[in-house]
């Protein structure tokens, strides 16, 4: 057998790269990644982390008015834009830290560079080739912004977490996470703001009625949310941007962002010398064991285009590092993934939408809560919850829960485990609840809606 430098090269250290070197290395691997950009990757630089960061700053603005039904007053607050982005990047360069800390204590070598093929053992890293067993490819997915005049103006995410300064007037293009989370953000931040949409309903994948009940929410925000618009040109005219519609109509903004979804990196790998293959649109196909076509190569995470989240992305890093080098044979349940939107209020979900679950349980019977969150009773704020139970009539087996409201994400969290666990319906009823609050609705709905 071949002599080579490393039991395993990981490309790329984001969550997935990461967590799949330093469990290899915790298993006896000698292992290596590179790194061209940041420590982390997009989590914890310009996504998951800053984002929910964000997320919290946006959120005071409503605190503040609420309070004072709560008998509090104070002087009209003001927000001040480079004291969040500057302490967020304070913390993200802590997290950095901590990544760096997190590789170095079980042995993984760091190479903070860019990595590219020479052939499928070989790696160019800088100015050094090194050679490796198995080559991980952890590269992540960089976002893409269509085609059209005046493309070159407009910001991605990437940017908006260093905006020098805050706008005041903002459009936001897109339906999907990242363009109704930043809605918010902007929204809640006291941007007047425009969330440009293409479909009929943002956030297409999800639960219909989430959607249009979130679509309410987030309009009686102050979003001014457009569906069915597309822009057809962008242009910059001093400091102002004006973006025109297909409609015709115009509108004049300081900042154009665009979140139109995460295109896998794999440019600039020189792939073509490793033999790897990847689809049309640049993501790579894996086998269940995150196998490439080139059977010692393997990748995971946004790269290969399945489900762009962190926590999959640590699964399959996991997966990885205990089947290649501790011989077990871990599988991910894609069946079943929980997650959250952190728009205002959050949207939190486990298991199939209505539709897909009344395609796969005939005998689908659907539970569905709304109501005014109990601070508002006081705080006289039109903001309303919305939770959706559904239940396998045949098993009793609930197989989904759907939330927008305050803390989804926190809530759901708990139900998945329930949900994974296989949990009846019967078994939620017979659930005590923790009363005064919101989640207690999952435990006491009793009669159904369909
Ligand atoms: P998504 O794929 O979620 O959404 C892309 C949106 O852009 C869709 O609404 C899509 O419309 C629209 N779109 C795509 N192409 C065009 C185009 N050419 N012109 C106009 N609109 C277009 O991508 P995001 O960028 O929001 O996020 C990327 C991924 O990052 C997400 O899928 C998610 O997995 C992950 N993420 C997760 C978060 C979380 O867990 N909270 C937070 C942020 C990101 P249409 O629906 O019609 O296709």
């Amino acid at each position: 057998m071949a002599e080579y430098d490393f039991d395993l090269f990981v490309i790329g250290a984001g969550s997935g790269g990461v967590r799949a070197a330093r469990m290899a290395a915790n298993l006896g691997a000698k292992v290596a990644i590179a790194e061209e950009r940041y420590l982390g990757g997009t989590c914890v630089n310009v996504g998951c982390v800053p984002k929910k960061l964000f997320v919290y700053g946006s959120s005071f603005g409503e605190e503040f008015e609420d309070a004072s039904a709560f008998g509090w007053s104070s002087d009209a607050p003001r927000f001040d834009w480079p004291t969040l982005r500057d302490n967020k990047t304070r913390e993200i360069e802590r997290l950095n830290g901590i990544y760096e800390g997190l590789l170095t204590g079980p042995g993984v070598e760091i190479f903070e560079t860019t990595a590219t093929f020479v052939d499928p053992h070989r790696l160019k890293v800088g100015t050094r080739e090194v050679t490796a067993a198995k080559i991980l490819i952890a590269t992540g997915s960089w976002p893409t912004v269509p085609s059209f005049p005046g493309s070159d103006l407009v910001i991605t995410s990437n940017e908006a977490f260093y905006l020098d300064r805050f706008p005041e007037r903002v459009l936001v293009v897109g339906g999907g996470y990242i363009a109704v989370e930043f809605a918010g953000i902007f929204n809640g931040l006291g941007a007047q703001t425009t969330l440009s949409y293409r479909g009929e309903l943002f956030l297409r994948g999800f639960d219909v009625g989430i959607r249009s009940f979130a679509l309410d929410e987030v309009r009686k925000k102050g979003i001014d949310v457009r569906l069915e618009s597309n822009v057809t040109q962008v242009e910059k005219r001093g400091d102002v941007f004006k973006t025109t519609f297909a409609s015709g109509e115009t509108i004049d903004t300081d900042l154009v962002m665009y979140a139109t979804g995460r295109t896998a990196n794999t440019k600039g790998l020189d792939l073509e010398q490793s033999g790897v293959a990847t689809r049309s649109n640049g993501s790579i196909p894996v086998d269940d064991e995150y196998r490439t076509n080139v059977p010692h190569i393997y990748a995971i995470g946004d790269v290969i285009g399945r489900a762009q989240l962190t926590p999959i992305a640590i699964a399959e890093g996991m997966c990885i590092a205990y089947n290649v080098f501790n011989d077990e044979s871990r599988r991910i349940n894609y069946d079943l993934i929980p997650t959250a939107i952190f728009c205002q209020p959050n949207i939190g979900t486990v298991g199939p939408t209505e539709d897909e679950a009344r395609a796969l349980y005939p005998e689908l019977t659907v539970y569905e809560s709304s109501f005014k969150p109990m601070k508002h009773t006081l705080s006289g704020r039109d903001e309303r919850t919305l939770m959706k139970i559904l239940v396998d009539g045949a098993s009793d087996r609930v197989v989904a829960t759907h939330m927008c409201g305050p803390d989804s994400g926190e809530i759901i969290q708990g139900l998945a485990v329930a949900i994974t666990a296989g949990a009846t319906k019967a078994q939620f009823d017979a659930t005590v609840a923790i009363h005064p609050t919101a989640a207690e609705e999952f435990v006491t709905m009793r009669e159904s809606v369909r």
